[in-house]
């Protein structure tokens, strides 16, 4: 249902959505705004309104960082009751990890908050910007015959598949399929029509208002096992007395080497108050540390599971919980809480 006095925010960070070419090195650099604006004039046929605010300068959203996280919940916190949805225009490189992020920090939303962009620049003819941009806008403001938002949730929308944000990954660097969620269904598919799956989208908690939150901690680590990789530099890392949390990429379902050296240093670690959360080098499937003995060595190394949460949900998450200044067990707490979705606890 479209509310016709309905109102969007429309967020601008920077992406490969409002960039153009130099003319000397061809390279795509981020240009403002009005630009955009420019190349999509359907933005002035929709009957409800769009207000927008931008980032200056945009970024490349490799530049993304807890900052400029927080900018975005002090934009929307502040506009929180002036719109009926937000539509955040961002990069594709790291959409994944501020959609996951997003998500922590803003907590119990009752209006959808949407992240897109595009693999081609909008002034492009081919570009997948405009589908994008103007169906994110759309489902931003859709509501039920209740008038509640139809996707109360921080979201992905890519190429026809809205998907929750701390769900997805970027799959493909070329490809306008650019983003998955492996391991939740898609939240809507756009084709002639925007069929929502309702059943698979959060509800706010009733009486429950929406919070917003500044902290994140950043003395946290990804750290991709492999086969031969040198422990010198493993314990190099875990030695780094600043750090509070580790996302071990390991093996299949939740598997890594069974070396001594290796695993004293995990043990070393933990015992130290080091927080190490255990996710699948697979995009697919949940981390089953009972499933082999090389899992199982890590769980009594004191390694926590993260099932099948993604990498970029992990570290965001281990990001908040240690902004918020808890310590182990506190995280421990949280860790196998599904906060905003980003996780499923087998039965
Ligand atoms: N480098 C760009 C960015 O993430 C890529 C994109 O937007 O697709 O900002």
């Amino acid at each position: 249902m479209l509310d016709h006095d309905a109102s969007v925010l429309l967020i601008y960070t920077g992406g490969t959505i409002g960039m153009i070419e130099n003319a000397e090195t061809g390279v795509l650099e981020s240009v403002d705004f009005n630009h955009l604006k420019e190349h999509v004039p359907e933005l002035k046929r929709f009957k409800f309104s769009i207000d927008t605010i931008q980032f200056n300068p945009p970024i490349d959203s490799s530049d993304m960082d807890p900052e400029r996280w927080c900018t975005l919940v002090r934009i929307i916190e502040d506009n929180y009751n002036n719109y009926d949805g937000f539509v955040i225009l961002h990069g594709t490189d790291t959409m994944a990890y501020s959609a996951s992020v997003l998500s922590f920090m803003l907590e119990n939303p009752d209006k959808p908050v949407i992240l897109t962009g595009s693999q081609l620049p909008i002034g492009k003819i081919r570009t997948d910007g405009k589908e994008n941009l103007i169906t994110a806008l759309e489902i931003a403001v859709d509501k039920d015959s209740e008038g509640n938002a139809m996707v109360p949730e921080v979201c992905v929308f890519f190429q026809n598949y809205l998907m929750r944000g701390n769900r997805t990954t970027k799959i493909n660097a070329e490809n306008f399929k650019a983003f998955n969620s492996y391991n939740y269904p898609v939240l809507a598919v756009a084709g002639t029509q925007i069929r929502y799956e309702r059943h698979l989208i959060r509800k706010p908690s009733p009486g429950g208002t929406p919070r917003f939150h500044y902290w994140l901690d950043s003395n946290v680590m990804i750290l991709k096992i492999f086969p031969g990789m040198s422990i010198d530099i493993v314990q190099a890392i875990f030695n780094n007395p600043q750090l509070k949390g580790v996302v071990l990429e390991t093996y299949g379902a939740g598997n890594a080497p069974e070396r001594k050296e290796f695993l004293d240093v995990l043990t070393r670690a933990v015992a130290r108050g080091v927080v190490i959360l255990n996710v699948s080098q697979c995009v697919s499937g949940s981390v089953e540390m009972t499933r082999y003995r090389s899992g199982k060595i890590l769980e009594d190394a004191g390694v926590f599971s993260g099932y099948d949460m993604t990498t970029e949900a992990a570290v965001t998450k281990l990001m908040f919980l240690f902004g918020h200044g808890m310590d182990l067990e506190q995280v421990k707490q949280q860790i196998f809480q599904s906060l905003a979705g980003e996780i499923t606890i087998p039965g």
